[in-house]
């Protein structure tokens, strides 16, 4: 699981200086600590320097601290954005270590929910990176002590070998959205001279191996089957052929691009390859960006025209699904 925290206010930037972004001397503590803790955290070879954080009393916070598990990921948010990435080692509630450490609130509580930090690198992303990435609206803010939402946080993690790659990801900066896979050199790479590309019927494949890139997981597509598609579709906007565009050099034909109806990332959910015929569409770009950016309603009006053309032929490969499966793999309700 990854949580995030949030060190905002006046005192929780004090404290995320001192005991986080450098770790705290606990060996001045450690005799007030449970010897069970004061093990875990020798084994770990942090019981002289250790980062620590700490929430005080309070419904969720205490929710969320006992879900707390060693080896889950914790990103923390300050101000600026995100600026360290750490794995839980181990936790304990003490209120007379948070007091010495942290001191009191203005209700006079302390961080007595502590948890231990290890491997803390530092990281540097906004909020609005981290929202886009996980699918929250853009205004959203993080707040408190939480977790990513559950089915958001599986939907990212198909595409990584573990969280660590996640986060690496959309630290470094080559975070590449599943669009900047299907564009790009895909779509280069099914331009061309349709006269010289092979009808060939359509058969029940099984799915390809994923493939691991910088720690991404990646379905490789295959041109041909897009090519075939969109030779099948006569080269025009499977939405409305009367979307006319401009002759292609390499097809001499009306430009198109080719998408998967179901995303590749969802490939996982089936056994039978999804990289088929019968999940290409031709689309006129202006319909191809639609389908990834427009509002919900203008989506969910092109998926259900969609699956209606589709869903009979994609069943006879095997391929089952409902229109409110469809919806979910855009993130729709
Ligand atoms: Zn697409
Ligand atoms: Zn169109």
């Amino acid at each position: 699981m990854l949580y995030y925290f949030t060190a905002c206010d006046r005192n929780a930037r004090v404290h995320y200086e001192e005991t986080v972004a450098k770790p705290y001397r606990i060996a001045d503590v450690f005799d007030k600590l449970d010897v069970d803790l004061q093990n875990e955290l020798a084994v770990n070879g942090l019981d002289q320097n250790v980062h620590m954080w700490g929430a005080v009393p309070g419904k969720s916070n205490i929710k969320r601290w006992h879900n707390l598990q060693a080896g889950d990921a914790v990103l923390v948010y300050v101000k600026e954005g995100f600026r360290s990435y750490a794995k839980i080692v181990c936790k304990t509630i003490n209120k007379e270590v948070a007091e010495h450490i942290w001191g009191t609130d203005d209700e006079n509580k302390t961080w007595e929910y502590i948890y231990f930090l290890k491997d803390l690198e530092p990281v540097s992303f906004s909020k609005e990176k981290f929202s886009s990435f996980f699918g929250y609206k853009t205004n959203f803010t993080p707040q408190g002590f939480s977790n990513i939402e559950e089915t958001k946080f599986q939907i990212r993690m198909r595409r990584y070998v573990d969280i660590d790659a996640l986060v690496h990801d959309l630290k470094d900066n080559f975070f590449m959205s599943d669009e900047d896979f299907e564009e790009g050199d895909y779509q280069n790479s099914v331009e061309t001279d349709l006269s010289k590309v092979k009808d060939m019927p359509e058969v029940p494949k099984t799915k390809k191996k994923q493939r691991v890139l910088n720690g991404v997981k990646v379905w490789d597509r295959d041109p041909k089957t897009a090519q075939r598609a969109i030779k099948k579709a006569h080269s025009l906007c499977e939405f409305d052929s009367s979307h006319t565009t401009f002759v292609s050099n390499a097809s001499k034909k009306n430009y198109v691009e080719a998408h998967h109806l179901i995303p590749m990332k969802f490939q996982n959910d089936f056994t039978n390859s999804i990289d088929t015929e019968s999940n290409i569409l031709a689309l006129c770009p202006n319909c191809h960006r639609m389908i990834h950016l427009a509002r919900p309603k203008e989506k969910k009006e092109l998926l259900k025209s969609f699956y209606e053309q589709r869903k009979d032929n994609l069943s006879n490969l095997d391929i089952n699904f409902t229109l409110s499966d469809l919806n979910g793999f855009y993130g729709l309700k």
